[in-house]
């Protein structure tokens, strides 16, 4: 049992999802292909190691751009996507498909926003025999004042709520084999990686790094999908939100007996004042409140609703293996 997973020369694969990528897809292989190479003439990975690209359904030329490349170096792998079916889901296709393959798995951007030189590093981890090296980002220099802002938010916001995520990393990490195997257990829909992994346990060691600006094209994550994704990782984990209206409501059911108890003494002693305000105010609140907690729980059930479904979160159109 002892560490018979872990090995001289891992088998490595890194994957990376990519969705409209044509901009830079070309150069970030170049420059993925020559870390490999390095690692590879310095035995610290195995020679079969290869790079996977998961193209998520785009619709430029992302799919011919890593078809040329493997057939210039069949080091470069790919799946397509039947459809557009977002990153997460794009990363785990890559993550499941190569699983029976390799010894571990690195997953980086299509964009070189993450130092692929780190990937060195990750090695090194993995030999000393942690099952997940996450990359963190040393500082945000490269964001926007709003992103960070929001991120540093996200962060404080998720570990209130007890969803436990290592603060400043994405989905830059190394995961080994029986990571994968376990992750492919957790059967939901609504995928969130950075929140899945730590809560998988294993040995786990990070690394630092500068993450850098965008080499080329356009983000695709636009503030809404980012709102989007921070909303889905929240209620995914946690429950806290609907906590919150049980709290509501019990702190309402209390304010409300004061209420009657107020009333009533007002119409013994006479001090009848029937009033506007007083009739029209509570509807308002107690409307508003009501509202907003079918909201909550609608969320949830919504939730559900997909759970349930059980959809296939990925289907793949062609793959060069
Ligand atoms: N991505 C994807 N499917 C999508 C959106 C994004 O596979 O629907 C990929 C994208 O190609 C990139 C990674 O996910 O490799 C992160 O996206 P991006 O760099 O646009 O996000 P940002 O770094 O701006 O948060
Ligand atoms: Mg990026």
């Amino acid at each position: 049992m002892a560490d018979e997973w872990k090995k001289e020369s891992p088998k490595l694969a890194v994957v990376v999802p990519c969705y409209n990528e044509e901009a830079v897809i070309g150069e970030t292989l170049t420059e993925l292909l020559d870390v490999i190479k390095r690692l590879k003439s310095s035995s610290a990975i195995d020679e079969g190691s290869f790079i996977y690209c998961v193209d998520d359904g785009s619709r430029d030329r992302t799919w011919d751009c890593i078809s040329d490349a493997h057939s210039g170096d069949a080091t470069v792998k790919g799946l397509k996507l039947a459809a557009n079916k977002g990153h997460q889901n794009a990363l785990l296709a890559g993550l499941l498909s190569v699983r029976d393959s390799v010894d571990c798995i690195i997953s980086v951007d299509a964009d070189l926003q993450d130092d692929i030189n780190s990937i060195v590093d990750m090695i090194e981890k993995f030999s000393e025999g942690y099952d997940i090296v996450y990359g963190v980002r040393k500082k945000r220099a490269a964001d926007s004042v709003f992103k960070h802002y929001s991120a540093a938010l996200f962060y404080k916001m998720m570990h209130a709520l007890g969803v436990k995520i290592i603060y400043n990393h994405a989905d830059f990490r190394l995961i080994s084999r029986r990571v994968v195997d376990s992750l492919s257990t957790f059967g939901e829909v609504n995928l969130f990686l950075r929140g899945i992994i730590p809560l998988i346990g294993f040995r786990a060691a990070s690394i630092f790094y500068e993450r850098k600006a965008r080499k080329a094209g356009k983000t695709k994550y636009p503030l809404k999908k980012m709102l989007s994704f921070a909303w889905d990782g929240v209620t995914s984990f946690s429950v806290a939100p609907l906590r919150l209206v049980t709290a509501v409501g019990a702190i309402i059911f209390l304010a409300t007996l004061a209420m009657s108890a107020w009333a009533l003494y007002s119409k013994i002693v006479g001090l009848v004042l029937p009033g506007w305000t007083s009739t029209v105010l509570p509807i308002y609140f107690i409307g508003g409140i009501q509202v907003m907690c079918i909201g909550i729980i609608g969320e949830y059930l919504g939730k559900i609703y997909m759970e349930v479904k059980a959809r296939p979160r990925y289907i793949k159109d062609m793959e060069l293996f």
